[in-house]
């Protein structure tokens, strides 16, 4: 793993370019680094494809900071059907964009002001690739925990055949080299077991296409949000990665309150609705309920009826996030939601995480959502979906024990019932041993995260080394 060499670094005159992929998930923690980047000094210039450019609203606005969006050839978005062309859409969205990096780098090296490193999200293998052959130096920013990265180098490096056998037995443990955590088919990113999403195909096969770029390079540099004491092993554990823990990357007021007025993603994809934070503030510490399931996921009706009916009967204040445009239709109970809680089109999850009444969170377990919930000390109900999220749910149940995960298993259509949301609000929400030890286990791993990204932290001090790197290999 990288070498803790410096405390200081050294970064006027830095020019980072910025490749994020087109998802909240992505944009957020790549704004916070930006930011970051930027306190220190350096110059950045953030690009992703122009639809998801003019999507984003607030974009932080800072003296060297800019934007420069570009084309994927759906500049009015691209809906997934069962008949989209996927590769069509893959081909045309890195030839485009290889054309757009290639571009950038030679005009801002004839100009005088070359790129010192281009750093990108994951599922750009090919933005990292012309940076390389314009020998400008590389780092990938990885979105979701280490321990993922390193489930998915083993899937695509000998133990694909393995996980396939061990899954075929529900209760079966799957041991991988260098993670202490022994997982069960539950815990595994949903692309390795194959779920029902028509997206899967064209996932499955960018984050391949992805592990196969790392392949190309010697030790590559992948700056990962999490920090050392939540992950010691993961982050160390493929020796061919060069992982570099310098999360979490949320919005310095919910961190070392160097800046206080830095409260904002400055990345919403969503317009936040109106009167939510008012709400919060009626109701007295630790007695709410947020649910969100992100910016992604689409519940069935029969499950937003079930985690509707679960609220409305446990009688806890709840705070829900229901995305404008999911698709389920109209909840039966609709009134009486809006009467006994606070219905949310979207809000800014970071001052919801962070308002002294929350209680617990209801979550999806994105990565993002994990890990703010965890440096706002909110104890979790973890309600994972597809993706990273099962894996995630593990990390925050077994090993930070900062959360409950629901039992899918409960329904034969995958519904979980209210009788088994309720549980679960009852034991992070109650006076009862477990919630105290969760609210506890929670309180000092907020503190822990705090004191990775304050000066002399884990992750500070990381991520001077890698600047500092950085500066001596540029062009
Ligand atoms: N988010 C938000 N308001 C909402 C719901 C979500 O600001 O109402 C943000 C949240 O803070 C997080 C991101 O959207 O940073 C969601 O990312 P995550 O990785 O949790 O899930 P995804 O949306 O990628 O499934």
């Amino acid at each position: 793993c990288y070498p803790i060499a410096s405390t200081h670094s050294t970064m006027l005159h830095h020019r980072f370019l910025l490749m994020l992929y087109p998802a909240q998930g992505h944009i957020n923690p790549a704004f916070q680094f930006a930011k970051r980047l930027v306190s220190l000094g350096a110059h950045v210039t953030i690009s992703t494809t122009v639809f998801m450019h003019h999507r984003i609203k607030n974009k932080p606005t800072l003296a060297s900071l800019s934007f420069l969006p570009f084309s994927d050839g759906y500049d009015d978005g691209f809906t997934l059907t069962e008949d989209t062309n996927y590769t069509h859409y893959k081909s045309e969205f890195k030839r485009r964009g290889s054309e757009f990096v290639t571009d950038l780098i030679v005009s801002n090296a004839e100009e005088g002001h070359p790129f010192t490193c281009l750093v990108y999200t994951p599922l750009l293998p090919w933005a990292a690739q012309v940076a390389r052959g314009l020998h400008v130096p590389t780092a990938m920013l990885w979105t979701q925990p280490a321990m993922v990265l390193d489930i998915f180098y083993y899937y695509f490096h000998g133990y694909g055949d393995y996980i396939a056998e061990k899954t075929k037995e529900a209760s079966c443990s799957i041991e991988l080299p260098g993670l202490p955590l022994l997982l069960a088919p539950r815990d595994l990113p949903s692309f390795l077991l194959g779920s029902d999403s028509n997206l899967d195909p064209l996932l499955i096969s960018m984050f391949e296409e992805q592990l196969d770029y790392l392949d190309t390079e010697t030790n590559p540099v992948i700056l990962v949000n999490t920090f050392e004491e939540l992950e010691p092993e993961a982050f160390r554990a493929v020796d061919k990665f060069n992982m570099i823990p310098i999360g979490p990357l949320i919005p310095s007021a919910f961190l070392d309150g160097k800046d206080p007025s830095d409260t904002s993603f400055g990345g919403h994809i969503f317009l936040p609705s109106d009167g939510y934070m008012e709400w919060l503030d009626s109701k007295p510490d630790k007695t709410v309920v947020y649910v969100s399931f992100g910016s992604f996921c689409e519940l069935s009706k029969k499950q937003l009826e079930e985690i509707a009916r679960a609220l409305l009967d446990s009688g806890v204040p709840f705070l829900w996030v229901i995305r404008e445009n999911a698709k389920e239709g109209e909840l039966s109970c609709r009134e009486e939601l809006e009467e006994k809680g606070k219905i949310a089109k979207w809000c800014s999850q970071p001052e919801v995480l962070s308002h002294p009444s929350l209680g617990c969170f209801v979550t999806h377990c994105g990565w993002n959502s994990s890990i703010e919930s965890l440096v706002c000390g909110v104890p979790m109900v973890a309600f994972p979906q597809w993706t990273d999220q099962k894996t995630n749910a593990k990390l925050i149940e077994d090993v930070w024990k900062i959360g409950v995960r629901v039992d899918h298993g409960m329904n034969e259509e995958g519904v979980v019932e209210k009788e088994e949301i309720r549980r679960c609000l009852e034991v992070v929400m109650g006076n009862g041993e477990k919630g105290e030890e969760l609210r506890m286990n929670v309180r000092k791993w907020k503190g822990l995260a705090k004191e990775a990204v304050t000066d002399g932290g884990s992750s500070q001090k990381y991520l001077n080394a890698f600047l500092d790197n950085v500066g001596q290999e540029s062009i």
